[in-house]
């Protein structure tokens, strides 16, 4: 008998083999292949791929019978390699990794009991618990909305916890890898024993471990990040996406795709409910909600009963900042009334190092990364300039082409470097650290520091956006975002919803035992439209506006958009190859085609990039007309295509 065989490989279609030496081959089993003059693990697929070409069809060796997939997992699998035009293969490799370490055999490990800690949900919590429960058993998505700080999470742990008494499983989603290690311990809180946590950098024992129970349904519930959503569940009872706003969510590497959106595809194959967490719904959800698409329940109050902290605006346009200086007197009075009495306060900026660029003051030389066309950010701890696309670095000095002696060099703009030691002149008698990916990077580090944060041995922080993520720090009652922007410039869509998103979530790190809690602003635009909702605090208002300009310039969500980048070592040949690219893609009648122009970021690592964007309606796929031009496009090795479907970042 003939049968597809999917390799975890480039090809988007599987090859077809035959299966006289195994018995009753099944869709989804795991089978041992010749390919090329190698053994390759492969899966067997749903359909054969027809071609014209003459093959010679090999035998299947052996079956492995220990997994299976199920045909659920196959479909999503198939409709995931469409929507985001990448093939096949990829997927399924992304899906069982590497498959050599998850065949191995795996000790059975003893799960140990911890002890449990009795909550009880207050009645708006318990309200939209029981909102939740309404939903039903099939496929539906709802959205949990909720202020920071108002318990949303114990309201799916008990969604979770009664999938799980039903014998299925759960997948709770959240979107970076840092945070899942603070999650962890509410859950072990919760449920009484540890989690599996799944994401990119757990070791291969672990993946084996986790891979292997959920396919056995040994494991009930994984914690995880993107990559997550493409485990062999078998008995899959929800999916919850926590933060879904958040733009991480969004895989920019390797494999592009929205891990919210192929989240609720899943759920959607397994017919099942999938909630969505957050404080403020990000664009498209909103949009859904408006249109009856997704269900919605609100809790409105901090669970703690704690006020969110008030909101001020300080004008930057009338401060008298000295040159270098960025923290305005009003600031410095305002924030020492809680130094006073011995609280926290935290200084946001989310610009890494110590300055953005540095400029010669005799020759106007500025330093720019050989390999990106992007200015070089000076960091004083390590006294070097380095680019934050390739990690370039090099040293400041450099012969001046005025005079014979070295460039004299200026520093402009701040980091949060440079605001620590102005922090330091200004707060002398304060102890001040920075939390920043930079000064994180040792597991120790960020543990001692968490702890001399919780128990208030440090006054100061000064914080990139990793700060605004999660983090419940009790002393906290204070934060400056020191240079706040609702201008909503610059050549990407999305700056106001990312930056409101932002000052959201960094807002609910304050206050969270305290009714005297503050949130400080200091702007260039403080007359902006959305800086007046946030003040009062109605960023709802900003979703409904944002929504009408989005419809009125046929922006996503009322138009489908898909990237492609098309890179190249010579500018010319990165141009030319977006030229023949799209007129390929011009029978496409639906298709608008902008561009090709240079992509905002126009050089990376050395290679030129063009970007082409396509335009279509939303209410349909395009990607089937797309891709199979993409998939015979013959293209020149001189090139290489990336193709980002929704894209969030226009870089
Ligand atoms: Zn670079
Ligand atoms: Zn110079």
């Amino acid at each position: 008998m003939k049968v597809p065989v999917l390799i975890p490989k480039i090809f988007n279609y599987p090859f077809t083999y035959n299966s006289d030496l195994i018995k009753s081959p099944q869709l989804g089993d795991v089978v041992v292949v010749p390919f090329g003059n190698k053994k390759e693990i492969g899966v067997i697929w749903d359909k054969i791929h027809l071609t014209t070409k003459k093959i010679n069809i090999k035998k299947i060796d052996k079956k492995l019978e220990q997994y299976s997939f199920n045909k659920n997992l196959i479909s999503f699998i198939n409709w995931f390699s469409m929507y985001n035009l990448c093939s096949k293969g990829m997927v399924l490799k992304m899906c069982i990794g590497d498959i050599n370490n998850i065949l191995k055999k795996t000790p059975i490990i003893k799960r140990e009991q911890n002890t449990k800690r009795v909550y009880k949900l207050n009645l708006e919590q318990q309200n939209s618990l029981d909102d939740l429960k309404k939903t039903g058993k099939g496929f539906k998505v709802s959205v949990l909305q909720g202020v920071t700080g108002s318990g949303k999470t114990l309201v799916y742990f008990e969604r979770v916890k009664e999938i799980v008494k039903k014998n299925q499983q759960a997948l709770i989603m959240l979107p970076e890898i840092f945070l899942t290690n603070q999650f962890k311990d509410r859950f072990i809180d919760y449920f009484g024993y540890e989690p599996a946590i799944w994401h990119s950098k757990i070791t291969p024992k672990n993946k084996r471990i986790i891979w292997q129970g959920i396919s056995k349904n040994k494991i009930k519930i994984v914690i995880g990040a993107r990559s997550s959503l493409l485990l062999p569940f078998n008995k899959l009872g929800i999916i919850i996406v926590d933060e879904e706003h958040d733009s991480s969510y969004k895989q920019d590497e390797g494999l592009i795709y929205n891990a919210r959106d192929m989240a609720i595809a899943r759920a959607s194959f397994e017919n099942i409910p999938v909630h969505l967490v957050t404080s403020i719904p990000s664009l498209e959800t909103f949009n859904n909600i408006k249109n009856k698409k997704y269900s919605i329940t609100k809790i409105k109050n901090r669970f703690s009963e704690y006020l969110l902290p008030e909101a001020k605006i300080v004008n930057l346009n009338f401060s008298n900042l000295k040159k270098n200086e960025f923290i305005t007197k009003e600031t410095v009075k305002l924030v020492n009334d809680y130094l006073n009495k011995n609280e926290q306060v935290l200084f946001f900026l989310n610009r890494r190092g110590y300055a953005p660029f540095v400029v010669c003051k005799k020759c106007g030389y500025k330093h720019s990364c050989p390999d990106c066309s992007i200015y070089l950010t000076y960091h004083k701890s390590i006294n070097k300039l380095v680019c934050h696309h390739c990690g370039f670095k090099s040293n400041k000095s450099r012969k001046c082409i005025k005079n014979k002696e070295l460039c004299d060099f200026n520093t402009y703009g701040p980091g949060v470097e440079k605001i620590f030691d102005e922090l330091k002149i200004k707060f002398p008698k304060k102890i001040i650290k920075i939390f920043s990916s930079d000064y994180l990077k040792k597991k120790n580090q960020s543990k001692d520091i968490f702890n001399d944060i919780i128990n208030n041995k440090i006054n100061i922080l000064v914080g990139t956006q990793m700060i605004s993520k999660g983090f419940n720090f009790p002393k906290l009652n204070c934060i400056v975002v020191v240079d706040a922007d609702f201008s909503g410039k610059g050549y990407d869509l999305r700056t106001t919803e990312k930056n409101i998103q932002l000052y959201n979530q960094l807002s609910g790190r304050a206050g969270r035992f305290s009714n005297n809690s503050l949130i400080i602003y200091q702007t260039m635009t403080p007359t902006d439209e959305t800086l007046k909702d946030i003040l009062t605090n109605n960023p709802e208002k900003f979703l409904v506006d944002e929504l009408y300009i989005r419809k009125k310039n046929q922006l996503p969500p009322f138009s489908r958009l898909i990237s492609l980048i098309i890179s190249s070592s010579t500018e010319a040949n990165s141009f030319n190859g977006a030229l023949e690219i799209k007129k390929k893609l011009v029978c496409v009648s639906e298709l608008q085609i902008l561009g090709p122009v240079n992509a905002p970021i126009f050089k990376i690592k050395k290679n030129y990039r063009t970007r082409l964007l396509l335009r279509s309606r939303n209410d349909y796929l395009i990607q089937k007309k797309i891709i199979t031009i993409l998939e015979n496009l013959k293209i020149s090795k001189k090139i290489k295509l990336t193709v980002d479907v929704d894209p969030i970042n226009f870089t």
